[in-house]
């Protein structure tokens, strides 16, 4: 298997390897990590939610979804939805 390709973290501006082995979430280290997980642990459970529910079906025109954060202003929690 190849090396993962470095990411950009989601703490800061620093790139690495390291990724949430659940959801992906990219980290640079695992002080970043670690820093996160308070809040990740909501967002990773809504990411894994996310991905087996609602996950579109790539046929049409659309074949490539991505997963987005959105930000409801009427909501404290961020919601993930796909575009
Ligand atoms: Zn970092
Ligand atoms: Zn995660």
């Amino acid at each position: 298997m190849a090396t993962p390709p470095a990411n950009h973290c989601v703490m800061c501006d620093n790139t690495g390897t390291l990724r949430c082995t659940r959801c992906q979430t990219a980290y640079c280290s695992l002080g970043c990590q670690s820093s996160d997980w308070d809040k990740h642990t909501y967002l990773c459970r809504e990411a894994q939610n996310f991905l087996d529910q609602n996950r579109p079906q790539p046929n049409g025109p659309n074949t490539i979804w991505r997963r987005s954060i959105w930000f409801d202003p009427a909501s404290t929690r961020p919601k993930f939805r796909w575009v």
